[in-house]
Formats: C-alpha cells, sequence, structure tokens
C-alpha cells in the first residue's frame, strides 16, 4: 500500500491492521520511509489514538525491529524502572545502583531528553568519560560482574524506537498514549526483564497533564507489560514542582550522588526508596513493601549503593571519583538569582516552565541534531508553600551563554506562581496500579 494512503487511513480514523502496522515499523526502522511521511503518520495516529490490537501490533514491530536480549544465564532476577519523563527527575541514577546492591540486576536502557524533560542518558553523559554505549559482550560482562549497567538504546535495540524518539520530540507528537506506551514497554520488553516499575508523572511538568489521562496511561502500560509476562507496576506521581532541587544534567548527576550519600532532598530519596522497594518486591527479593524499604535503605546507610555507582561508572569508562568529588563533573561558568514577581509563599511551579529554561540555556535540545550543553540548569531554592520575601531567590540559574538568559529568567520567575497564603502540597505518589498486587 501507498504510505500515503496509510497516513490518509489513520486520518480519517480507519483501523489500521497488524500486517500492515509491522511493514510500516519496519520500514522505517530501515530507513525506507521518509520522516516527514513518519512525522504525519505519528500526528494522526496522535489525533486518533491506537485500539487494543493495533498498540500490542505496533509495540511489537518496534520490539522486533532489533534484537531482544536474552540474560537467562546470568543468575538472579532482572528487573528495571522507566520514568514517563519529568523535570528534576534524575531518579533512575541512585535507584538502579541501589537496586544492584541489594542482589537484583538491572539491565536499564534509557532515553535522552525529550520535549522540556531531560533524559538519563544526556545527565549520565555529563559524567567525564562516561559512555552510554557498550557493545552487548560487555553489556552482558558488566551485568554480570556488577548488577547494573546503564546505556543507551544501540543500533540494534528497538530501532525503529531510537529514530521515531527523536522524531516526536521535535514534531510534537509526544503526548500520545499508545505513542509513548509503545515507545517505552518496546524498550523494557527489550531487556529480558521479569519486573518493571513505571514512574507517570502526572502534572504541569509531565506529558499527562490530568490524573485522569496519566491513570489511562498507567493501565495502557501495565497491561502491555502483563501481556507480556512481565510483573509490571505503575506508579502515579505528582510533577506538579520539579523534582529535588536541581535541573540540569550535571547539577542532577550532583544530586544523585547526594541521594546515593543519604542526603539528598526529601522527594527525590522518598521516590528511590518507594521504587527500589517495588522493583525488589517483584524480583522477589522483598517480601513486601515494607521489606524492600528496609533494604533499600540500608544500601543507602552502608554506602552499598554509592559503591554500586562508583563501579559502574568506572565500567562504563566514566572518572569514577566523581562519586567522592561532584567538583568534577562540569561547572557552569556564571550563576545568576531570579526573583519572584513579588513576596508572597510559593503556590504552584510551572515545570514545563522550569524545563523550557533549561533547554533554552542549552542543557536541552531544540532539534535533534542539537548538541548540549552538560554544565548549565537550575537549582531550586523555593519549594511549595515556602514563603519567599521579594528580594529572595527562587532559583539559581547556571550558564555558560548568555544568549538566552533573560528569557530563561522570565519563564523561570513567571513559572512560580507567588499566592497570599501557604498551601500543602499533595502526596507525592498519587497512585499505584499494579499488575502484581499481593502483599503490595
Ligand atoms: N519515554 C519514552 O521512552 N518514550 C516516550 O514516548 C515518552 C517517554
Amino acid at each position: 500500500m501507498l504510505f500515503a494512503e496509510i497516513i490518509r487511513r489513520k486520518r480519517d480514523g480507519s483501523r489500521l491492521d497488524p500486517e500492515t502496522i509491522a511493514e510500516v515499523i519496519a520500514e522505517y526502522a530501515a530507513d525506507r520511509i521518509p520522516d516527514y511521511q513518519m512525522a504525519a503518520l505519528l500526528m494522526a495516529v496522535f489525533f486518533r489514538g491506537l485500539e487494543e490490537d493495533e498498540l500490542r501490533a505496533w509495540t511489537s514491530a518496534m520490539l522486533h525491529s532489533g534484537d531482544v536480549m536474552d540474560f537467562s544465564d546470568i543468575p538472579g532476577p532482572k528487573v528495571d524502572k522507566h520514568s514517563t519523563g519529568g523535570v528534576g527527575d534524575k531518579i533512575s541514577i541512585p535507584l538502579a545502583p541501589l537496586v544492584a546492591a541489594c542482589g537484583a540486576s538491572v539491565p536499564m536502557i534509557s532515553g535522552r531528553g525529550l520535549g522540556h524533560t531531560g533524559g538519563t542518558l544526556d545527565k549520565l553523559e555529563s559524567i567525564p568519560g562516561f559512555t552510554t554505549r557498550l557493545e552487548p559482550a560487555r553489556f552482558r560482562a558488566v551485568l554480570r560482574e556488577n548488577g547494573v549497567a546503564m546505556l543507551g538504546q544501540t543500533e540494534n535495540i528497538v530501532p525503529a524506537d531510537k529514530r521515531m524518539y527523536a522524531l516526536r520530540d521535535v514534531t510534537g507528537t509526544v503526548e500520545s498514549i499508545p505513542l509513548i506506551a509503545a515507545s517505552i514497554m518496546s524498550k523494557k520488553l527489550a531487556e529480558g526483564i521479569s519486573g518493571l516499575v513505571l514512574d507517570v508523572k502526572v502534572g504541569s511538568g509531565a506529558f499527562m497533564k490530568t490524573r485522569a489521562r496519566a491513570t489511562e496511561l498507567a493501565r495502557t502500560l501495565v497491561a502491555v507489560g502483563a501481556g507480556n509476562g512481565v510483573r509490571t507496576t505503575a506508579f502515579l506521581t505528582d510533577m506538579d514542582a520539579p523534582l529535588g532541587n536541581t535541573v540540569g544534567n550535571a547539577l542532577e548527576v550532583r544530586e544523585s550522588i547526594e541521594i546515593l550519600k543519604g542526603c539528598g532532598p526529601a522527594d527525590t530519596t522518598e521516590l528511590t526508596v518507594v521504587f527500589g522497594a517495588e522493583m525488589l518486591r517483584l524480583a522477589g527479593m522483598a517480601t513486601s513493601i515494607d521489606d524492600g524499604r528496609s533494604a533499600i535503605s540500608s544500601a543507602i546507610a552502608s554506602g552499598a549503593g554509592l559503591d554500586k555507582f562508583r563501579k559502574m561508572v568506572a565500567a562504563q569508562g566514566g572518572n569514577p571519583a566523581v562519586a567522592d568529588d561532584p567538583g568534577l563533573l562540569p561547572t557552569a561558568a556564571h550563576t545568576v538569582g531570579v526573583k519572584p514577581s513579588r513576596a508572597g509563599f510559593v503556590g504552584s511551579v510551572d515545570c514545563a516552565g522550569v524545563g523550557i529554561a533549561s533547554l533554552i540555556l542549552g542543557g536541552g535540545r531544540r532539534t535533534k541534531e542539537d548538541g548540549i550543553d552538560p554544565a548549565v540548569g537550575a537549582r531550586i531554592l523555593a519549594r511549595r508553600g515556602e514563603f519567599v520575601g521579594a528580594g529572595d531567590d527562587l532559583a539559581v540559574i547556571e550558564y555558560n551563554d548568555d544568549r538566552n538568559l533573560a528569557e530563561a529568567a522570565r519563564i523561570i520567575r513567571d513559572a512560580f506562581a507567588i499566592v497570599d497564603a501557604p498551601s500543602v502540597p499533595g502526596p507525592l505518589v498519587i497512585d499505584v496500579i499494579s499488575s502484581s498486587s499481593n502483599q503490595r
């Protein structure tokens, strides 16, 4: 069938049959469909959605566009976690080594920044020398020896998503439940894991702005996981304020190290412990969430998680000394404080705005070819519910190039709603949807 006809059919609301979907994804992965046509189809899917059988076919075609890993020769359970993308969301970086320190293997394949959200790979690559690309044999060896590796997709792991993810980022087609579900689950299923924790963000900084949409995405993800034999739990978590105290690549690695040292911010530490506990439970290595919490907390207190992080950084070519001296990470040349529009209490924070500010300072990409500046971003000083005086700083911008500085400062100032009375932020974990609910 002519590709233009496939686009037209989806645009007009018709169902695509599984064979057509398989062919489209395979052809796109093989570079035989140009980006402009795929972008049009993605936009049609964005508006028309995918039915259950279309999503199954789309995810399966993405998964089989490349290699599906088999780590069955490595003893012990393999588990992973994935976030739908937030602002200041660095949780994977402390989490993966902590879970490995507790005895499960974590073959984590992460993504780059998407839209206004940062990506784990971009953050990790701010560590001098760190590579997120390992040959398959080396990946296996590192996982066997150290229990954790954090990589990007190789050419052979879900190549269809590798191209499509970058295309969606710059064509306004990110916030689609079936496209997100197929993208995330194809990569996770390719890892050969038996347990998966998903962090489905909800709020101003998330792709899903409402609880209803986030719940729909969580249910879709859990159903795809369960349908493929992976014990899957999705947490709906708050993204109505940036997570933790930093937004920006190297800044977020610093905060990750603080979490591993037990001196991280309360919110990022709490999510790390909760997700780690659930990963251990899904792996069969904790009998309950409380049991898992105490294992993860012990791995923080003993330094076992930080030690795994050091080994992971060394195994992936990075300088492990960053774990002890975060000053070795790239640092921006300049800083400037951002004052509030007036004195008052911090109400909501539009964290998409904070993410965009970091992006235009150079911390993210405007087009898929852009490079990024690892050092830039923002340190958030004022949290929801806190009082700020007119002369206080809401945030400190760290920058190298002042071209977009004024705009970034304005965006950050406007992102903080200043109100007359303090409000109490809602819970960090809003809901939990699991395919494996016993003993939670
Ligand atoms: N994360 C992914 O891996 N894919 C998406 O589409 C969105 C977030």
